[in-house]
């Protein structure tokens, strides 16, 4: 271990209105990477980088000062609020060329710091990613567990080849977030992407722990447009599902048709009102359906066509050592 050259690691935490943590996440933190640059396992240009997603209390504010203080400390500021996705790849993006491989984090501290030297053990072993995988949901509410859950079982299904319990606490070598740069598209679902890069990938397994401060910033409104979004961003099986049922029903209609014609010279009088009825409303509210699901797409389709930056950098807070480089 003594020979091999020590690489650079980052850390990248997007950070919404997070002030109520920020200090301990930092405290941690430095204690852990500190250990990490002492017992030679990462470079001692290894930094954390805060990224504000454009916060509306005194996070910016505590990033600066904390940048002030503490030397392992980078800071990136959004111009605005952009969501979490967007600011995770603008962390990424951000960095990319200052180090040698990245670990996305939250700010919270749910997942175990205790486990980045088993992240970057496999990286040193030659992979480009390292997904960290949750091995329980002990503290989560019954809620958020079966939720979270049926959130990963649904996007198999719907053909998003995801890891399962894996969010985006991840490592990705410099190299993996050149090729996501790659991708250029405005949706993002980080977790959908990642695997499709490809390269040799590992599984660090954790257990989550609870937010020790401050509120989630993803209630159920939020996750379930996640999942919607996650889905028709990577996969046009909801489409390919329409078809077929349109096929089918199609098949119904002519079988129906068939019946009621026998029906009709064989001499029963068709009862009519109540058939019609029925058949107006479920094809009305298929019809209905499968519109709506087709403009979910045209939508993406706008938003994608317009080619708009997926995140701006209002000012980042570089490694001081760098600047007289
Ligand atoms: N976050 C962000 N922008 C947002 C919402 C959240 O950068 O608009 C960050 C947040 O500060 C946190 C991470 O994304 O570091 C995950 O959010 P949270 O912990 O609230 O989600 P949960 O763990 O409850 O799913
Ligand atoms: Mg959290």
């Amino acid at each position: 271990m003594e020979k091999r050259k020590k690489k650079t690691l980052y850390l990248v935490i997007p950070c919404y209105n997070e002030q109520e943590v920020l200090p301990e996440t930092e405290r941690r933190l430095t204690e852990k990477l500190s250990m990490m640059i002492q017992f030679g396992l990462v470079s001692e240009k290894s930094r954390m980088v805060f990224v504000d997603d454009g916060s509306k209390d005194k996070t910016w504010t505590l990033i600066k000062q904390m940048y002030e203080e503490n030397p392992l400390v980078l800071g990136i500021k959004s111009s605005r609020n952009r969501g979490h996705q967007n600011t995770l790849l603008e962390g990424l993006m951000t960095v990319k060329d200052e180090c040698d491989m990245v670990v996305s984090m939250d700010a919270d501290l749910q997942d175990d710091i205790e486990v980045l030297d088993k992240f970057v053990q496999q990286y040193y072993d030659g992979c480009e990613i390292v997904y960290g995988v949750r091995s329980a949901r002990k503290t989560d509410t019954f809620f958020k567990k079966h939720t979270a859950e049926g959130f990963y079982k649904l996007m198999n299904h719907m053909g998003v080849e995801i890891v399962y319990n894996h969010a985006d606490y991840r490592l990705m070598s410099s190299r993996a977030i050149h090729e996501l740069e790659g991708f250029k598209e405005v949706n993002l679902f980080l977790r959908g992407m990642v695997p499709l890069l490809g390269f040799k990938t590992g599984i660090v397994t954790y257990e989550r722990h609870e937010r020790f401060a401050g509120k989630s910033k993803y209630p159920l409104k939020k996750m379930v447009a996640f999942a919607l979004d996650g889905i028709t961003s990577l996969s046009i099986k909801p489409i390919r599902f329409i078809t077929a049922l349109g096929i089918f029903l199609f098949i119904v209609s002519i079988i129906l048709l068939l019946y009621y014609t026998i029906g009709h010279f064989v001499g029963n009088t068709v009862a009519g009102w109540s058939t019609i009825v029925v058949s107006i409303w479920g094809i009305g509210g298929l019809q209905l359906l499968a519109i709506g699901i087709i403009g979910e797409y045209i939508g993406k389709i706008y938003l994608e066509t317009k080619e708009r930056p997926r995140y701006i950098v209002e000012e980042f807070l570089k490694d001081k050592g760098n600047e007289n480089e």
